[in-house]
C-alpha cells in the first residue's frame, strides 16, 4: 500500500512537471512568435510564414493577447494574418486557371445612385458608370473570372456551392475578409483576401491595382491587358 502510495505520488508529481514544462514551452514559443509578427510588420516582410501560419491556427488568441502587450495594433494584426494567408495560398492560387476563379465584390463599392437589381447571384453590374465597377468587372470577366457583387457573405457559400470554383477572392473590409479567409480553409477552398481602402457601408474604395495584382497572378502576361487603371475609365 505504502509503494502504491509513493507510485502514484511519483506519477502525479511527474504529470505537473510536464503540464508546466508545456505551458512554459508555449508560452515562450508564443512571445516568440509575437516578435516575429512585430518584425514583419515592421519591416513589411514575412518571416517564416510557413512556421507562423500553422502556429497562430493553434494559438491564435494567446498570440493576438501578447501582440497587444508589445503595442500591435489589432488592425495592423489583422493586416498582417490576412498577408500571411495571402502568401501562404499564392503558389495554389496561381496553378489554378482564371476560369475556374471567383471574385466576390461587396455591395458597399458600388455608387449610391447604383440602378443594378437584386438577383439570386448578387447585383447584376448594368455598367452605368456611376462607380469603378462598371470598368472592373469585365476586365475580369474578360480573364476568365466568374464575378458576383454580392450583399453579404451567404451568397459566397451559396455561389461556390452552384459553380465549384477551385479559388476565389474575397474583397472586403479588414474582419470581412480575415473571416472569408479563415471560413475557406476550413472548407479547403483556395482564397485571396483583398481589404477595401476605405471602410464603411456605401461607396467604399478598393486600390484596384492592388486588385489586379492578385487577379492576375499565374496568368501568362501575354493575356493580361494594358495597365488596368479602371479609375480612369470610370464615368462621373
Ligand atoms: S457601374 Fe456601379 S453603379 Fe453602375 S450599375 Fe454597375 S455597380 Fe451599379
Amino acid at each position: 500500500m505504502f509503494f502504491e502510495d509513493e507510485i502514484w505520488n511519483r506519477m502525479m508529481i511527474l504529470l505537473g512537471e510536464v503540464t508546466l514544462f508545456v505551458a512554459l514551452f508555449l508560452i515562450l514559443i508564443s512571445i516568440v512568435m509575437a516578435i516575429l509578427i512585430g518584425t514583419s510588420i515592421r519591416s513589411g516582410r514575412l518571416f517564416f510564414p510557413a512556421l507562423l501560419r500553422p502556429f497562430l491556427v493553434l494559438m491564435e488568441g494567446f498570440v493576438k493577447s501578447i501582440c497587444t502587450l508589445i503595442g500591435i495594433e489589432p488592425g495592423e494584426l489583422l493586416r498582417f494574418l490576412i498577408r500571411l494567408d495571402n502568401r501562404m495560398n499564392t503558389q495554389s492560387f496561381a496553378a489554378i486557371p482564371p476560369n475556374e476563379r471567383a471574385v466576390f465584390l461587396p455591395q458597399c463599392l458600388r455608387s449610391a445612385q447604383c440602378p443594378a437589381h437584386l438577383t439570386p447571384e448578387g447585383l447584376r453590374c448594368v455598367g452605368c458608370g456611376r462607380c469603378e465597377l462598371g470598368a472592373g468587372i469585365p476586365r475580369m470577366k474578360a480573364l476568365g473570372y466568374h464575378v458576383f457583387i454580392i450583399p453579404g457573405s451567404t451568397f459566397i457559400k451559396r455561389m461556390v456551392q452552384k459553380y465549384h470554383p477551385k479559388a476565389i477572392i474575397g474583397v472586403g473590409c479588414l474582419m470581412e475578409v480575415k473571416e472569408g479567409l479563415e471560413m475557406c480553409n476550413r472548407i479547403g477552398l483556395v482564397a485571396m483576401g483583398v481589404v477595401t481602402a476605405k471602410d464603411g457601408c456605401v461607396e467604399t474604395l478598393v486600390d484596384w491595382h492592388d486588385l489586379f495584382d492578385v487577379v492576375t497572378i499565374g496568368i501568362d502576361p501575354a493575356l493580361i491587358p494594358d495597365n488596368p487603371d479602371v479609375s480612369a475609365n470610370q464615368c462621373s
